[in-house]
């Protein structure tokens, strides 16, 4: 289960030293950065657990126990914070988690600040003392944290609205933060959409029209009701525009006909990779919970006219290529967008909503831009790049990795048959009456999952040292080695993804490839543009 969760903490002692890098939003741009810069953390989905307004002085904490409950549940991969101190303040709990429950559910954690990761530390749990056993016990033992979701729960189900912002189209009422009331002006908007969608316009030709009319999307509507000044200016350095995801996202919102939503995600089956968006008749409601914007009817329409228009796009459906999101314009900054209609090739979609806008009138073909990014890869690669070395370096690193893996999963093997014996020896205690019946059943359930979540682990690793010897020499992504010289055998999103930041494209012929470069390659990290 590749997923990562991603642990932010305000307190009220935090807002009154006002230091603004812990505020929430710091905090999330800080980790959010940090594994976007990660190619292994970038792959893995993430969730996001907030706890604002609580101390770090203990773990009693909503998000966080929602958070534990998904590392028991073997959900969780891997738990990143900015630091120690956001995770907890006391240094014992700190500790608990840190040092023994994470490495023995297989959780990887890192602190970015205090610059800790735990795939630094090898050697795993070691041997369990009864200590760590204590705490083992404590965490595996259920009550606790089935309280806090079950308060979560309650407050939703009596109509409670509990999401951070309103949705585009209500405001929090100010009598009371967990209703919604109608927002005059943007209600309009939501009933213009609908009201349009329903006359047969396209969800373009609606974007269109809202833009022409300069009304501002709901991110910038919302920034500016809750003062977010940074958002804002970064709204006004990149002016966002309606377009079919935001029309797209307001005509399938249920809370328009004054119906609340929750539990729309499920994370519930240990290997899933994403929190699962629930099929609608299972998300959980509560009907007439606020004024409705939208009829009904109107609402059903709608969603009868969107799935007939889903249906027919499926079809023409394409592979995503392997350069989008890595293609940027020129002259606005926004990523360019792509098709696969006539000749398949990027452009700026500022210019096809906004025609004034001739700046942004840029298009490049896939055919035109593949072999760009294919030539200047190669040339990067002969010039700078020392084949031997890298191969060397490759070998080297694996070698450390296997030793390290083998140590890891033997150190696993010794924690499992410590487990075992403590659970014959409450067999034993038990068959001696000198523990009743229910004391037994009671240690044997613990004692039960905690091999269990050590198996699952014991196997994946076993999994991973398997795969380790098999190979010669590690795989650089999408290069062969040939006659001694890496040579590039393909072009695919995977070595997209490793080598390439970013493409910036000014006109057709002018174009920047900004590189990014893995550690394997030293020196050459330095390098830029040829
Ligand atoms: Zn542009």
């Amino acid at each position: 289960m590749e997923q990562i969760a991603i642990y932010l903490r305000l307190s009220k002692e935090d807002e009154f030293v006002k230091d603004e890098s812990n505020s929430i939003t710091n905090q999330r741009a800080f980790i959010r950065g940090f594994i976007n810069k990660n190619k292994e953390l970038r792959k893995m989905s993430v969730v996001e657990f907030v706890d604002d307004g609580y101390s770090g002085k203990n773990m009693d904490r909503p998000d966080m126990q929602r958070m534990l409950e998904l590392v028991k549940r073997k959900q969780i991969s891997c738990v990143i914070v900015k630091d120690f101190s956001r995770f907890s303040r006391d240094h014992i709990e700190q500790g608990k988690y840190i040092e023994q429950i994470f490495p023995f559910m297989g959780v990887r954690f890192i602190a970015i600040n205090d610059n800790y990761d735990s795939a630094d530390y090898v050697g795993g749990i070691g041997e369990i003392d009864v200590a760590f056993k204590g705490i083992l016990y404590d965490f595996f033992s259920e009550e606790q944290s089935s309280k806090v979701s079950l308060t979560l729960d309650t407050k939703r189900g009596n109509g409670k609205y509990i999401a951070t912002y309103a949705p585009y189209g209500y405001v929090k009422s100010p009598e009371d933060k967990h209703k919604l009331v109608v927002d005059e002006f943007a209600s309009q908007i939501v009933k213009r959409i609908f009201k349009e969608f329903l006359s047969g316009k396209s969800m373009y030709k609606i974007s269109e029209g809202l833009n022409r009319d300069g009304i501002d999307t709901p991110g910038v509507y919302i920034a500016m009701q809750v003062g977010s000044e940074k958002q804002l200016a970064r709204y006004r350095e990149k002016k966002p525009l309606w377009n079919n995801v935001a029309i797209g996202r307001i005509l399938g919102n249920e809370q328009y006909i004054g119906t609340m939503i929750y539990s729309r995600f499920k994370i519930e089956n240990v290997g899933d990779k994403h929190a699962k968006a629930l099929p609608k008749d299972e998300w959980k409601r509560v009907e007439n919970c606020h004024e409705a914007i939208i009829s009904k009817e109107d609402f059903e329409k709608v969603a009868a006219m969107r799935k007939e228009n889903t249906c027919a796009s499926a079809k023409r459906k394409h592979e995503t290529h392997c350069l989008t999101g890595k293609m940027i314009c020129g002259n606005c900054g926004h990523r360019l967008s792509h098709t696969y209609a006539g000749r398949p090739k990027y452009y700026c979609a500022n210019h096809y909503l906004d025609k004034t806008d001739e700046k942004c009138n840029i298009s490049v073909l896939d055919a035109d831009i593949e072999s760009i990014v294919k030539k200047a890869l190669q040339m990067m690669i002969d010039v700078l790049v020392d084949s031997r070395k890298v191969v060397d370096m490759q070998r080297e690193k694996q070698a450390e990795r296997l030793k390290q893996a083998e140590k890891h999963l033997s150190d696993m093997e010794h924690s499992r048959e410590l487990i075992e014996k403590d659970l014959r020896e409450a067999y034993e205690s038990y068959k001696l009456e000198m523990t009743d019946k229910e004391t037994y059943l009671e240690q044997r359930k613990t004692y039960e999952q905690m091999l269990a979540s050590l198996q699952e682990n014991i196997e994946k690793q076993r999994a991973a040292v398997t795969r380790m010897t098999d190979v010669d020499v590690p795989e650089v992504a999408g290069l062969e080695m040939l006659e001694g010289q890496l040579k590039l055998t393909g072009f695919n999103r995977e070595m997209v993804d490793a080598f390439v930041e970013e493409i910036v494209v000014y006109a057709k012929d002018r174009v920047e490839i900004k590189w990014k470069f893995r550690d394997e390659f030293g020196e050459v990290g330095k390098a830029r543009k040829p």
